[in-house]
């Protein structure tokens, strides 16, 4: 198949998938599941002002469901908490100004306003585009998964938050390029 017209086919099987799988079958979903499992968050413009935060229902998926609706990396990173290799992901020399969202569930997660070089090879923040849209550290957790950072929407797993990010935060969200989409600022 001509590149041009894998390019032409791609957005429409996202939007198609966006259709399937949207806000309201998601809700659909979780009554079936018994879930009622809202979650609060901040959407976000398509010019990046923040909306006043919203309940809105959990994104619960089987699994089949994630495998269809993601490649196979981005899957093994954000269900199984997998990491990208360093310096190999779309983001960690990206530049644009926008808002970083959840591949799984498109909820903002990051905003180029807070992001820095931190010669790791993989994308760094220094403070999430909302609270309530990112999960973690984990106060209960232990070992590994105590710097685990998540969507707070889906509970995709992002990367990981350590203390050695510069200010006014000092801290350093490592995410993984894969579980991120960009969108540029119109
Ligand atoms: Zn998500």
């Amino acid at each position: 198949m001509p590149d041009a017209q894998t390019k032409r086919i791609q957005p429409s099987r996202r939007e198609f998938l966006a259709g399937v799988f949207g806000a309201a079958g998601m809700h659909l979903i979780s009554k079936l599941r018994g879930a009622s499992d809202d979650v609060t968050i901040v959407e976000f413009t398509a010019a990046g002002a923040p909306l006043p935060p919203a309940r809105v229902p959990k994104v619960v998926k089987p699994e089949s469901e994630w495998r269809k609706q993601l490649s196979p990396l981005a899957f093994d990173i954000t269900r199984r908490a997998g990491t990208e290799r360093s310096f190999t992901g779309a983001y960690w020399n990206w530049h644009e100004t926008g808002i970083f969202r959840c591949v799984c569930c498109n909820t903002a997660l990051f905003s180029s306003a807070h992001k820095f070089d931190s010669g790791t090879g993989w994308p760094s923040f220094w403070k999430p585009i909302a609270a309530q849209n990112v999960v973690g550290p984990k106060a209960q957790s232990r070992g590994a998964d105590a710097t685990e950072v998540t969507c707070h929407r889906c509970d995709a797993h992002l990367g990981d938050i350590f203390d050695d990010g510069p200010r006014p935060t000092g801290l350093r969200y490592c995410i993984d390029s894969i579980a991120l989409t960009f969108v540029k600022l119109g």
